[in-house]
């Protein structure tokens, strides 16, 4: 089983454009670096590292000749070595309900071959949400997640990580002095993209590494600036790795719980086998800065006669007393070739009531995207696109 992104089975090598290495998702340390290397003296690495700071996440630069407060020798021997070079945009699909979601194509690291991978953009009310992956693929394979069912490809890098923030910014029209593109669905005023969630492809605590680089680059006041209340990190439940991501992130965190038998979670995510429920929970109590501002979501997939008794609602609330929770009925969104069905809407009514009278918020988490296999365990990218069949099998099962 893989634990982080140093595991060597995993290959995730840094690469850029052709020779040139990107500059995005490094470091502060890592950019000094690239600039001494380029002959930027020692008193002056400061200075440069936070205008390219400020040039990449604020203004969202997508070229050296815009930095116009470097000289243009500088720039120059920049771009010789590096690029700002955003992904290939496959595909940009918007929803009927102003959901977007982008299949990004990321060059080849090493000897490896262009992966394919999805982002999404939830626009609501007060909020724009962006869904990041954090893996091409996955290994865990939990039965009701059609991201499940493609092979693990390999990890995304912090650079490939941020880059899915920017380039969504890019298409929303979100750097600041930028205006909106398109979409009417898409609110005018403050930040479009508010929150960040890894809840896109892959475990995101299976490249470890890599997703703190680039939530810390995601959360850093003078980049892209999102408070870390504000970005949720959500596991099958890596339980090993729970108290780093506290420790050393600090983000807000989201459990897929789904289950509340070790027999039936053994069963819908398997990765219970190895860390069961007790396990997991006795994590999550120990998560540092818990407090009833800073909850831990639970995730449950709604999935009819499998999980959704009030029995199992009963047991839900027990299981989690003593756990500033806020749990999360993702009703079961549908891909082709699954086996399961999506609980009725008065049984998830009926399922909430008896959270909510325990005293726990239980929002429901209206399907978005759906028409365009963008809600939540909908996710799979080409190096394995879905046929015209398969699509057109999945367009009936929603209209019926
Ligand atoms: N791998 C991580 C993050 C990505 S999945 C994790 O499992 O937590 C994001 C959420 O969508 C998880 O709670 C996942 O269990 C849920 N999900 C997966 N497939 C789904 C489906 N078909 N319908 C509804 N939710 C699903
Ligand atoms: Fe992987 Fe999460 Fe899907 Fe499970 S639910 S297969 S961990 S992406």
């Amino acid at each position: 089983m893989l634990e982080t992104q140093s595991d060597s089975r995993i290959p995730s090598a840094r690469a850029g454009d052709g020779d040139r290495v990107s500059l995005i998702g490094q470091s502060r340390q890592e950019l000094a670096g690239h600039l001494r290397a380029v002959g930027v003296p020692d008193r002056q690495i400061r200075m440069r590292v936070a205008q390219i700071w400020n040039w990449l996440y604020t203004r969202g630069a997508t070229d050296f000749a815009m930095m116009t407060n470097m000289s243009k020798g500088l720039r120059a021997d920049l771009s010789s070595r590096h690029t700002l070079k955003r992904p290939e945009i496959v595909d940009e699909q918007v929803s009927a309900d102003g959901t977007r979601k982008w299949l990004f194509r990321f060059p080849p690291r090493g000897a490896g071959r262009p992966v394919e991978i999805e982002t999404v953009y939830i626009p609501e009310e007060g909020r724009g949400t962006l869904c990041l992956s954090s893996q091409v693929g996955c290994t865990l394979a939990c039965t009701f997640c059609h991201t499940g069912t493609q092979k693990l490809v390999r990890n995304l890098t912090a650079e490939e990580i941020v880059s899915q923030v920017l380039t969504a910014r890019d298409r929303l029209g979100d750097h600041p002095g930028d205006t909106p593109t398109d979409g009417a669905a898409l609110p005018t005023t403050g930040r479009l993209i508010s929150n960040v969630v890894m809840m896109g492809m892959g475990e995101p605590l299976y490249n470890f590494d890599n997703v703190k680089q680039a939530l810390l680059i995601s959360a850093d006041g003078e980049g892209i600036g999102l408070s870390k209340r504000r970005i949720t990190l959500s596991t099958s439940g890596v339980v090993p790795m729970i108290a780093r991501t506290g420790a050393e992130l600090g983000v807000m965190l989201a459990i897929s719980l789904h289950a509340v038998r070790d027999d039936l979670r053994d069963e819908l995510v398997p990765l219970n086998r190895k860390y069961p429920i007790a396990a997991l929970l006795d994590a999550c109590r120990a998560y540092p800065g818990l407090s009833n501002p800073r909850r831990i979501t639970f995730e449950y997939v709604m999935l009819k006669d499998v999980n959704d008794s009030l029995a199992d609602a009963r047991e839900l609330v027990r299981l989690l007393r003593g756990i500033p929770a806020k749990i999360n009925l993702i009703p079961f969104n549908p891909w082709p070739g699954s086996d399961y069905i999506c609980s009725d809407w008065d049984q998830i009514e009926r399922f909430a009531d008896v959270v909510n009278r325990a005293g726990y918020a239980s929002p429901i988490r209206t399907p978005r995207g759906r028409d365009i296999l963008a809600a939540c365990g909908q996710l799979k990218s080409e190096s394995e696109r879905m046929r015209i069949r398969e699509r057109m099998a999945l367009e009936a099962m929603i209209a019926g």
